[in-house]
């Protein structure tokens, strides 16, 4: 799928939602065919499955995965565990999980690579250009990559970041792809995250180099979700 074909939307429920919050978006689902933008849900890891068999359309995520394949991790979910359960994606670095896990750039590197190998698409959130670099190993099967940008003070936030520093910032982070991958490095989409709502959806995707949005508050309930969707 050419980058810009369709703007993303990913909705991130983080520790949010129930079965009920799932069965609320089967309309959403089975308009989504006929939508000019991608969804995707990352319900919490116990939803997935549900949200695997309630929803055709819209696309379902783990929220993180270990970077381990499996052993004593108390609490953690595999990346096979989430792709067994129906997960197509999982996000990986948001900055809620690193906050818990404190995880090195080797740690997500191993996260990337073990999620890809269990066949796993990834959604990396990335802070800054250096954060990135440290973390994205070169070798990436970076036809099933996408990034976010997601500056920290703007998650659970008032206000997104001003369209002039996301564009600058998606800028800067396509620049730093291409050091890895060339030309090729302008098919990875670059979605922004932090304190998207229906009112400014629409303004941050018209932006240049922004490919979809990553939310949170406004994921759910799912008319909420609707309206983002509508205005996007
Ligand atoms: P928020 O969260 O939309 O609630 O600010 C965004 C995110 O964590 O990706």
């Amino acid at each position: 799928m050419p980058r810009r074909a369709v703007p993303r939307i990913v909705a991130n429920w983080k520790m949010r939602g129930s079965t009920a919050a799932i069965d609320a978006l089967v309309d959403m689902d089975r308009r989504a065919v006929t939508l000019p933008v991608a969804l995707a849900i990352c319900p919490p890891a116990t939803l997935i499955a549900a949200a695997r068999a309630r929803l055709a359309a819209i696309a379902i995520g783990a929220q993180d995965v270990h970077g381990a394949p499996d052993g004593p991790f108390t609490g953690a979910i595999s990346a096979g565990l989430a792709a067994e359960a129906g997960a197509t994606f999982t996000i990986i670095g948001h900055v809620e999980s690193r906050a818990r896990t404190h995880p090195t750039p080797a740690d997500l590197a191993a996260q990337i690579r073990t999620a890809l190998s269990a066949g796993l698409d990834v959604l990396l959130c990335v802070g800054d250009v250096a954060d990135l670099l440290a973390c994205l190993p070169a070798d990436t099967a970076f036809r099933r990559l996408s990034i976010a940008y997601e500056p920290p003070w703007a998650i659970g936030g008032a206000d997104a970041a001003p369209i002039a520093t996301i564009s600058a910032m998606h800028d800067a982070l396509r620049t730093a792809l291409a050091t890895l991958w060339g030309d090729a490095a302008d098919d990875v989409p670059i979605l922004y995250g932090g304190a998207v709502d229906a009112g400014g959806a629409a303004a941050i995707l018209a932006a240049p180099q922004v490919d979809g949005v990553l939310i949170g508050r406004a994921s759910l309930p799912a008319a909420t979700f609707a309206a983002l969707v509508d205005a996007a």
